[in-house]
């Protein structure tokens, strides 16, 4: 688990445009009673608002729901502006909901609630007001992304950074949720940025490792080869984990050498399927035969050139044309062949926008083109409610599956199958030694990172610095 990025890169934006801030990470980890203590103390008479972000939060909406509470218990006049990339399905209990990146909005929410700013576009969203910053404001293209973490933000060499080098992705896949897809735009940062944000978190804090937020890290050479030309100069030798479009690798093979030249040896790459009429139906078209020789290539050749790789393949259960036994099929194949990197499932998740809030994917406009129903037996429909995620789920079903099959054979069948020495490996953390996971015990109670990592000793010692801070 990374820091927040977006809270940080809303400081960091705010600072250069004279609002102080400061952060308060990992809320959902503080003790019971110690983040209520600790925000009591920090609000003071000079405290303007306070910001959330939601990104990710969905399903955790009642512990927002509950801070916001509390904090408008202490001030009830204090603003409350909760933003992020996730739609807004309850009432929050803010004043504002930013959806979207979000640092010219925020801005003009700012400047017209404590400056001479006009009242921004908005529309009504429970008792407080909707900024589509998709539309209105939009952040996507600042060209620099960057964060310069504060004194107080307690960050170590342990830490592992997230860094974007852009925003947007500049694909369109049918079953994306992802509110920021089909960018044409560059909208990459440029060297000196990136060298310097890199720098200055090496040289005062000793961090050397990242996740790359960008949606799709190698959608063009221009950007890769800015990126190898940073991670060249630097006085240290950084590890980088990103999300990889493979099919890219295959047809620009250049690409990986500069990956490899730039140290992203942590790849995330969503095949989603190795059913060739799936794959069709949501536009990814190459033969399943050469996407599987492709990700065994691309493992090759980062052992060999580059001797760190640490491959996630994500598959998504329940596309169009696929049934049960063609994703066993390909269990098996990544069981066979995959079994020293990491794959996962995902049940294949179509979303509705009850408010008109958020994006929908293409899928989710209009299921039923895609061979979709909504399920009527009541009985299914109830328990699939009751274990999805989000209760703004279809409860679909085609004509060889449905939602409620998917999650099961994922959970009684593919669960907890890509383990290293009995430590199941986390797709996104490429920093762990090998010879370490091996030693690991394995814990069913903490089945990924934290089994590993010492994630929880990071958490821990953020918090207590903070809080004594
Ligand atoms: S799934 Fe990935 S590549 Fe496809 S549109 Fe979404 S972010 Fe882009």
């Amino acid at each position: 688990m990374a820091r927040a990025v977006g809270p940080y890169r809303m400081a960091t934006f705010l600072k250069d445009h004279n609002w102080d801030c400061e952060i308060i990470d990992y809320f959902e980890y503080w003790k019971p009673g110690y983040l209520e203590d600790y925000i009591k103390r920090k609000i003071t008479s000079d405290t303007k608002w306070i910001g959330i972000s939601y990104t990710w939060m969905v399903e955790k909406s009642e512990k927002v729901i509950a801070l916001v509470s509390f904090i408008k218990s202490i001030r009830s006049d204090l603003l409350v502006i909760i933003g992020g990339q996730s739609p807004y399905y309850k009432d929050l209990g803010a004043d504002y909901y930013i959806f979207g990146y979000a640092e010219y909005a925020t801005l003009k929410v700012l400047d017209y609630e404590f400056g001479d700013g006009t009242l921004p576009f908005y529309t009504k969203l429970f008792n407080g007001r909707y900024i589509d910053a998709l539309h209105n404001y939009p952040s996507h293209d600042l060209k620099d992304y960057s964060i310069r973490f504060q004194d107080n933000d307690f960050i170590s060499d342990k830490d592992i950074l997230t860094i974007a080098f852009s925003r947007g992705c500049k694909f369109k896949c049918d079953f994306c949720t992802f509110p920021f897809i089909g960018i044409k735009e560059d909208t990459s940062t440029s060297e000196e940025i990136l060298y310097r944000e890199l720098m200055e978190n090496y040289q005062k804090w000793g961090v050397k490792n990242y996740y790359i937020t960008d949606e799709t890290l190698n959608d063009r050479t221009e950007k890769l080869i800015k990126i190898k030309n940073v991670i060249q100069r630097l006085d240290f030798q950084p590890n980088l984990t990103g999300f990889v479009r493979a099919d890219l690798l295959k047809s620009h093979p250049e690409h990986m050498e500069l990956l490899a030249e730039s140290r992203v040896w942590g790849q995330y790459y969503g095949l989603e399927t190795f059913c060739r009429d799936a794959g069709k139906s949501i536009g990814k078209g190459l033969h399943p035969d050469i996407v599987k020789e492709n990700v065994l290539n691309i493992r090759d050749y980062f052992k060999k050139n580059l001797g760190l790789y640490r491959g996630s393949i994500s598959m998504i259960a329940g596309l169009p044309y696929e049934s049960l036994d063609s994703m066993r099929e390909s269990q098996k194949w990544l069981e066979e062949n995959w079994d020293d990197q990491f794959a996962f499932w995902y049940p294949l998740q179509i979303l509705n926008a009850p408010n008109g809030v958020g994006a929908l994917s293409a899928m989710g406009k209009d299921f039923s083109k895609y061979g979709y129903r909504e399920m009527q037996d009541s009985e299914k429909v109830n328990r699939i409610k009751e274990s999805a995620l989000y209760d703004h789920e279809v409860t679909w079903e085609n004509d060889h599956t449905n939602i409620f099959e998917v999650r099961k054979l994922i959970q009684e069948e593919f669960t907890f199958k890509f383990k290293l020495g009995g430590f199941v490996l986390w797709p996104l953390l490429p920093y762990i030694p090998f010879n370490k996971l091996m030693q690991v015990e394995y814990d069913d109670s903490k089945l990924n990172i934290e089994a590993a990592q010492p994630l929880t000793d990071r958490i821990s010692r953020y918090i207590n610095l903070k809080y004594k801070n």
